[in-house]
């Protein structure tokens, strides 16, 4: 397993409770509901965490902006669904306060597959359409500025940097190769 980036830059978001669960491997050793533990106990499928996963739940559960990249397949899915339910969870966003949390996805099925979580996808497509970066820009625009960003890709091209530059704020790269 690739090392988990230490937390070495100070000054960072909650770095003391971040150093408590950077070396988690298990889903039920990470800072989330009983709620959401219970849900992926249920599941049976989840107890120990993918690399990505590991590599990311610990920022993004802490509130940072994420870049992740690693290949289908992966479980990249779980990676910013915990972030979001336990962020919404926690600040108790009900109905009446509106959208909470917006997942922009490249396609119709990956959304789907998302709504759905836990189905494969096949991703990476959006960045090929030229009409995607104004979309894109436009969306941006109409979002809060007070705000975390989650990005995740298969690979990282120089169009997944710009995006990134565009929209994350003092981003964590967390790039992972798993071994198939
Ligand atoms: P990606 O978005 O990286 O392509 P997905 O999030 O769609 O990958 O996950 C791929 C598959 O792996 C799904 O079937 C999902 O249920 C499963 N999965 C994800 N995380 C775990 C885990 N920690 N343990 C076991 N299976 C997992
Ligand atoms: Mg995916």
């Amino acid at each position: 397993l690739p090392a988990l980036p230490l937390d070495a830059r100070a000054g960072r978001l909650d770095s003391t409770r971040f150093s408590r669960y950077a070396g988690a491997t298990r889903f039920d050793q990470l800072p989330i509901s009983k709620k959401t533990k219970d849900a992926l106990r249920q599941s049976k499928k989840y107890v120990q965490m993918s690399d990505i996963q590991r590599a990311c739940l610990p920022h993004a559960l802490c509130g940072r902006d994420v870049r992740g990249a690693a290949k289908t397949g992966s479980g990249k899915t779980l990676a910013f669904v915990i972030p979001i339910v336990e962020k919404l969870y926690r600040e108790r966003w009900c109905p009446q306060d509106g959208v909470g949390s917006i997942v922009i996805s490249p396609t119709r099925e990956i959304a789907s597959q998302t709504f759905d979580v836990f189905v494969l996808d096949e991703v990476d497509s959006m960045l090929s359409d030229p009409s995607f970066k104004q979309t894109m820009n436009a969306i941006i625009s109409q979002l809060p500025k007070q705000r975390q960003t989650l990005i995740f890709s298969a690979t990282h091209p120089k169009d997944v940097k710009d995006l990134a530059a565009l929209c994350l704020k003092d981003p964590e790269f967390l790039n992972v190769h798993e071994k198939s």
